[in-house]
C-alpha cells in the first residue's frame, strides 16, 4: 500500500460538478500568511448553504446508500440525546479532584458512575484536559466556556487495515463508526454527569463537526503530534484513535503537550505521501493561516474519500500505528531529541 500510485488516483468528470468554485484548500486558508480561525468544512449535519453544502450531501447520500454505514449511526448507542439542564447548587471540589474525577469518569466509567450511569467497562482509551483558545473556535461560532475534556478511542488495527472500504466490503470504516460511537457514549454521558454536579458541559461528538476545531485542542493536551497524513500520532497508539470532547465551566487543570519526535520522524518518513491514491499529501509543510505545518490537499483528498466511504488509508499504513511500535519509535526519537537538545 506504500508504493507510489502512479498516475495517481483521480475523479470522475461528475465529482467536479458538486464543487462549488472556491477550491477547498483556499477556503482552509491555504497560503494565508495572518492568522484566522479556520472553517467548517465536513461532516456537517446541515449543510444548508454553505459553499461545499453539494459536495457534503452527496457523501451523506453515498454513506446512507449502502446499510451498513447507514446503519451503524442511526441504530448506535451513542448516550443520552438530552442533557438535563445543569443542576441549580454546585457541587464543591478541589480542581485537582475535579480532574481526577473527569478522568476517571473517562477511563474507568464503572467506578464514575455509581448507580445512574449504564454501559460498565472502559469507553475510551485516553484523556486529557485544554484551556480552550480562541483560535479553536471555527468562524461563526461563539465559545463561553473555559476547559476542555478531550477522549480518545483507539482503533483496532486489523479491522481498520481493512480500508479502503467498499459497498461489499466495509469493515474498516465500520471500525472509524464504531470508534466514534463509543466515543459519542463517552462524552455524552460525561457532560451529563458534569451537569448533575452543576457545571456546564457540552459535548462534542464525532464524525459531525462541532464549533471546535478538536486538533489542536488534542495536541495541546498531550494526545501527540501532528503527522504529515494531518492526523495525530500518539505515543501509545500512533494513529489509530478518533476523538470526541467536552466543553465544560467546571474548575479543571489543564495538561502538557507531548513531543516525542513524530515530527522528526515524518520529516524522513513518506509511506503516507506514496500510499495516498490521489497524491494529496505533500512532503512539505504548508503555510496555512499563518502557521507552517503538515496539512493534507482538501480538493485531492476527498473525491476519494467519498469514493471509498471514508479511505482511512493514510492512518491504517502510518508506522507508528502498527501496534506495540509506537511506543518504541517514541523512546528512540525521545532520546535522540534530548541528545540534540544537550549538545546544542
Ligand atoms: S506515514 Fe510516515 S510521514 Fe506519514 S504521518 Fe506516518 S510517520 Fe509521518
Ligand atoms: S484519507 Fe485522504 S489523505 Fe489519507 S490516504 Fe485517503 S485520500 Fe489520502
Amino acid at each position: 500500500m506504500s508504493k507510489k500510485h502512479s498516475p495517481p488516483w483521480t475523479p470522475s468528470p461528475a465529482h467536479g460538478a458538486l464543487l462549488p468554485p472556491i477550491s477547498g484548500c483556499t477556503f482552509n486558508g491555504f497560503g494565508e500568511v495572518a492568522p484566522r480561525r479556520p472553517r467548517q468544512i465536513f461532516w456537517l449535519r446541515k449543510p444548508g448553504s454553505h459553499p461545499f453544502a453539494r459536495l457534503l450531501e452527496a457523501v451523506k447520500q453515498r454513506f446512507s446508500s449502502v446499510a451498513a454505514y447507514h446503519e451503524v449511526y442511526a441504530n448506535a448507542d451513542r448516550g443520552p440525546h438530552k442533557l438535563p439542564e445543569p443542576a441549580t447548587t454546585r457541587a464543591d471540589d478541589t480542581a485537582g479532584n475535579w480532574t481526577r474525577r473527569v478522568k476517571a469518569f473517562v477511563l474507568d466509567n464503572v467506578a464514575a458512575r455509581p448507580g445512574g450511569y449504564p454501559g460498565a467497562g472502559s469507553e475510551a482509551e485516553l484523556v486529557g484536559i485544554a484551556d480552550i483558545c480562541p483560535d479553536w473556535v471555527y468562524e461563526g461560532f461563539t465559545s463561553t466556556l473555559p476547559h476542555l475534556v478531550v477522549v480518545g478511542n483507539v482503533m483496532d488495527h486489523v479491522r481498520l487495515s481493512r480500508v479502503p472500504s467498499s459497498a461489499d466490503d466495509p469493515e474498516g470504516q465500520l471500525e472509524v463508526c464504531d470508534q466514534y460511537n463509543r466515543g459519542a457514549r463517552v462524552v455524552n454521558w460525561l457532560a451529563h454527569w458534569i451537569r448533575s454536579q452543576g457545571y456546564n458541559a457540552i459535548p462534542h461528538a464525532g464524525p459531525w463537526v462541532g464549533s471546535l476545531n478538536l486538533l489542536p485542542a488534542a495536541i495541546a493536551c498531550g494526545f501527540g503530534e501532528l503527522g504529515k497524513h494531518g492526523s495525530l500520532i500518539n505515543r501509545r497508539y500512533g494513529s489509530s484513535f478518533r476523538l470526541a470532547a467536552v466543553e465544560t465551566d467546571m474548575p479543571l487543570i489543564a495538561d502538557a503537550p507531548d513531543h516525542f519526535g513524530a515530527d522528526d520522524f515524518c520529516l524522513k518518513c513518506q509511506v503516507c505521501t506514496n500510499g495516498c491514491p490521489p497524491d494529496a499529501i505533500a512532503n512539505d509543510k504548508q503555510m496555512v493561516r499563518g502557521t507552517v505545518k503538515w496539512a493534507v490537499n482538501f480538493d485531492r483528498c476527498i473525491p476519494y474519500f467519498n469514493e471509498t466511504f471514508g479511505c482511512g488509508i493514510c492512518v491504517a499504513i502510518c508506522p507508528w500505528s502498527t501496534p506495540g511500535r509506537a511506543p518504541k519509535l517514541a523512546e528512540r526519537f525521545s532520546r535522540r531529541a534530548a541528545a540534540k537538545t544537550a549538545a546544542s
